[in-house]
C-alpha cells in the first residue's frame, strides 16, 4: 500500500501557524509594534482603517532591513533574534520565534518598505497569501513600514468571526497601550480612520501613563519601588478610592513585556485587602525586571504568559511592596470602614469632574428608611396608555372573592380582631403588599402572585429603553449646566459607537473629545447623579464585547441601563409605586422574565396553599 503521509506545502503550514499567531487584527498590531521596538525605533506610528479589517500599518524609524533580510523575514522560523537554543535564556527582544511575518503574509496582502540608514536605496516588496508579487528598489526614509491589508482574505470563516469594529478596535487599543506603556522612551502615535487617537511623545513612565489614560490619572497614582536580588519592581498603583468595577487598567510588565498573571494579580489584590469595596478593581502599572534566565516566555504563542522560577517569592515581594506604598502614601487611614456602603453615592458627577477622592453621602437617601424615598418614586412615574394592562384581567372576579372571604368566620372574635385590627377599611382598596422590601405580593383570582420588585422593574425599564431606541425617540431635559465626564480613550471609542442609541434614549452630547465628553441633555427619567453610574455600567458591560449588529447593541444598552436604574432589593415602595410597578410589568410584552431571562413573578393557586395547610 502506498504511503499516505505527506509534508504540508509551506503556504499551508503557514496558514495553520497563522491561526495560532493571528486571531484578530489586534494580533497583527502586536506583532508589528513589537518588531518595530526590537528594531530600536524611537518613533512608531500605527495607522488603522476600519478597526484593522482594511488596513493595519506600522511605520518605524528603526534599523530597517537589507534586500536579503527583507525577503527572508517572511520565511517561517526566520529570525535575527536568536541563533542557538541557549539564546532563549538571555532574551532581550520581544520576538524570537520568527513566525509572525510568515503567518501574517499567509493570510493577508502585505506591503513592506524598508531601508537601512547606510543604504542609498530601500526595497519595496508586495506579498499576498505567501506569494511574492513584486520586489523593487525604492527611495525611502530610514526604517520600516509594514502595511497589512485585507486580513483573512483567504480564510472567510475567520473574517466572518471578527466582532464589530468597536470590539476589534478595543483589542487593538489594548495592544497599542500595552506596548506604549512598556516603552515610554519611544514616541507613539495612533490614527484610526484618519483621526489621531493617541499622540504619545517620548517621556518617562508616569507621564506616559498619564498620556495614555488622560490627565486625571496623575493624581490617582501611588509610586511603588522595591529592589531585591530576584526582582526589581517599579511602577504605580491606583489609590483605592479610584478603583473601578472593571479590570481595565491593570498591567504587569516583565522585562518590558506585557504579561498576564492571575497569580501576581492575586498578590496585588492581597495588598489591597480591606481597602476596596466589594468587587472593585484597583489600577496598577507595575514593571518587574528579573534575570532573563529565571523566566520562560516560551509557553504561549502570543507570549503573554510566562513561567517564573520562583513564583512564591515574587508573590510575597510584590504584595509587600504594594502594601508598603499604599501605607506610606497614607492611603489606608483615609478610608472609613465602618461606613455602610449602601449609604454612599460614589458616582457624584461633580466629584468625578474634580476627581477628588472622597466618599460621598446622599443625605436624602436611605434605602432602609421607612419613609417614602423620593428617588424610587420618580422611576415609576411614566404611563403606557397605549397598552391595556393585562394585569387587570388577573383581578377579574376578585370582588366576589373579597365578599366571600369577608364571610370567613373565626372561632373567636378575639382572634379576628387582634389579627385584622384596623385593616378592614384598607383591605377593600389595597391590592399589593411589599414583603421584606423585596417582593410584592398581591391576591389574584386563582390565588396569589409574588413579584420580585427588582426584576420586574428591570423588565419595565428594558422594554421602555428598547422602544425608545428603536421605535420612537424619547424626549430630553436640557441641563442648565452641562456635565463633563472624563474617560479613557478606550471608553470614548465605545461611547462613540453607541452614541446614536444613547441619543435616541434622550441623551444630548454637546461634544466628545479624546478623553472627555460633555452632556447637555438627559432622558427625562434619569437624574444627573445617575449618569455616571449608567456610563460606568455600560462601559463595563461593553468591555467584554457585544455582538456586532445594531439590534444586539441596542439590546445590550437597554439591558445594562435597566440593570443600573432598576429599583434595588431593599428599597421601600409606597403603595402607589407598588401599584404602578405591577401595572407596568403586566403591560410589558414579556412580563414573565427579566431582561436576563430570570422569572419576574411566581403565582400560587389556592390549591397550592390548601396543600400546604393540609400537611
Ligand atoms: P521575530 O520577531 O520572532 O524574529 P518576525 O516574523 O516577527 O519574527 O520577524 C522576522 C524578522 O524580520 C525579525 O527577526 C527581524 O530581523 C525582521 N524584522 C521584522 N520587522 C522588522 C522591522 N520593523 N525592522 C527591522 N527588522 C524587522
Ligand atoms: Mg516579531
Amino acid at each position: 500500500m502506498s504511503s499516505i503521509i505527506q509534508l504540508l506545502p509551506d503556504h499551508v503550514a503557514n496558514q495553520i501557524a497563522a491561526g495560532e499567531v493571528v486571531q484578530r487584527p489586534a494580533s497583527v498590531v502586536k506583532e508589528l509594534l513589537e518588531n518595530a521596538v526590537d528594531a530600536k525605533a524611537t518613533d512608531i506610528k500605527l495607522i488603522i482603517k476600519d478597526a484593522g479589517k482594511s488596513l493595519i500599518q506600522v511605520i518605524d524609524n528603526g534599523l530597517g532591513m537589507n534586500v536579503t533580510d527583507a525577503r527572508l523575514c517572511f520565511e517561517r522560523h526566520a529570525t535575527s533574534k536568536i541563533r542557538h537554543a541557549e539564546d532563549l535564556f538571555s532574551l532581550h527582544t520581544k520576538g524570537f520565534r520568527g513566525e509572525a511575518l510568515a503567518s501574517i503574509a499567509a493570510i493577508a496582502h502585505v506591503e513592506l518598505k524598508t531601508k537601512q540608514d547606510q543604504e542609498e536605496l530601500g526595497i519595496h516588496i508586495i506579498i499576498e497569501g505567501s506569494k511574492f508579487i513584486t520586489q523593487e528598489p525604492a527611495v525611502l526614509p530610514k526604517g520600516t513600514s509594514f502595511s497589512v491589508k485585507n486580513l483573512f482574505f483567504n480564510i472567510p470563516a475567520r473574517r466572518n468571526f471578527l466582532k464589530s469594529d468597536t470590539v476589534e478596535m478595543r483589542y487593538i487599543i489594548d495592544e497599542f497601550q500595552r506596548v506604549a506603556l512598556a516603552h515610554p522612551n519611544i514616541a507613539f502615535t495612533m490614527y484610526h480612520n484618519g483621526s489621531e487617537s493617541f499622540n504619545l511623545p517620548q517621556s518617562n513612565f508616569r507621564p506616559r501613563i498619564v498620556n495614555v489614560f488622560g490627565g486625571k490619572t496623575n493624581e490617582k497614582l501611588v509610586p511603588v519601588k522595591e529592589d531585591t536580588e530576584i526582582v526589581h519592581i517599579h511602577g504605580f498603583v491606583g489609590k483605592p478610592e479610584f478603583a473601578k468595577k472593571n479590570r481595565g487598567e491593570q498591567f504587569f510588565f516583565v522585562n518590558d513585556r506585557f504579561i498576564k498573571s492571575g497569580y501576581l494579580h492575586h498578590a496585588i489584590m492581597a495588598a489591597y485587602e480591606g481597602l476596596l469595596k466589594d468587587g472593585a478593581q484597583p489600577s496598577y502599572f507595575l514593571y518587574l525586571s528579573v534575570p532573563p534566565n529565571t523566566i520562560d516566555i516560551n509557553i504561549h504563542p502570543t507570549k503573554t504568559e510566562i513561567k517564573f522560577d520562583d513564583e512564591h517569592a515574587l508573590y510575597a515581594i510584590l504584595r509587600s511592596a504594594v502594601k508598603h506604598s499604599l501605607g506610606q502614601f497614607n492611603v489606608a487611614p483615609v478610608l472609613d470602614f465602618e461606613r455602610d456602603p449602601n449609604l454612599d453615592t460614589p458616582y457624584q458627577y461633580q466629584q468625578k469632574e474634580a476627581e477628588y477622592p472622597t466618599i460621598q453621602v446622599d443625605r436624602s437617601y436611605n434605602p432602609f428608611a421607612d419613609e417614602k424615598p423620593q428617588k424610587a418614586a420618580t422611576n415609576f412615574n411614566y404611563k403606557k396608555p397605549e397598552l391595556q394592562p393585562s394585569w387587570e384581567s388577573l383581578y377579574v372576579g376578585l370582588e366576589e372573592m373579597d365578599t366571600q372571604s369577608s364571610e370567613i368566620s373565626f372561632e373567636t372574635d378575639a382572634v379576628s380582631s387582634s389579627l385584622f385590627e384596623d385593616t378592614d377599611t384598607e383591605q377593600e382598596t389595597k391590592r399589593t403588599y411589599q414583603i421584606h422590601k423585596k417582593y410584592i405580593v398581591s391576591p389574584i383570582k386563582s390565588g396569589i402572585v409574588i413579584i420580585n420588585q427588582k426584576r420586574a422593574h428591570e423588565r419595565v425599564l428594558y422594554e421602555e429603553f428598547l422602544t425608545n431606541m428603536t421605535v420612537h425617540h424619547a424626549s430630553s431635559q436640557r441641563l442648565l449646566f452641562p456635565l463633563e465626564f472624563y474617560f479613557s480613550v478606550n471608553d470614548i471609542e465605545v461611547i462613540k459607537e453607541i452614541k446614536l442609541s444613547l441619543e435616541n434614549l434622550g441623551f444630548i452630547f454637546d461634544s466628545i473629545h479624546a478623553d472627555s465628553l460633555i452632556i447637555s441633555g438627559l432622558p427625562v427619567t434619569i437624574t444627573e447623579s445617575q449618569v455616571s453610574i449608567i456610563f460606568d455600567d455600560l462601559l463595563t458591560d461593553f468591555q467584554n464585547g457585544v455582538g456586532g449588529d445594531s439590534f444586539s447593541q441596542n439590546d445590550s444598552i437597554a439591558q445594562s441601563m435597566a440593570k443600573s436604574l432598576a429599583v434595588k432589593t431593599g428599597t421601600y415602595l409606597t403603595e402607589k409605586e407598588q401599584d404602578n410597578l405591577v401595572n407596568n410589568l403586566f403591560a410589558c410584552r414579556e412580563p414573565n422574565v427579566s431582561p436576563f431571562q430570570k422569572p419576574t413573578f411566581i403565582t400560587m393557586s389556592v390549591e397550592d396553599l390548601d396543600k400546604k395547610f393540609s400537611l
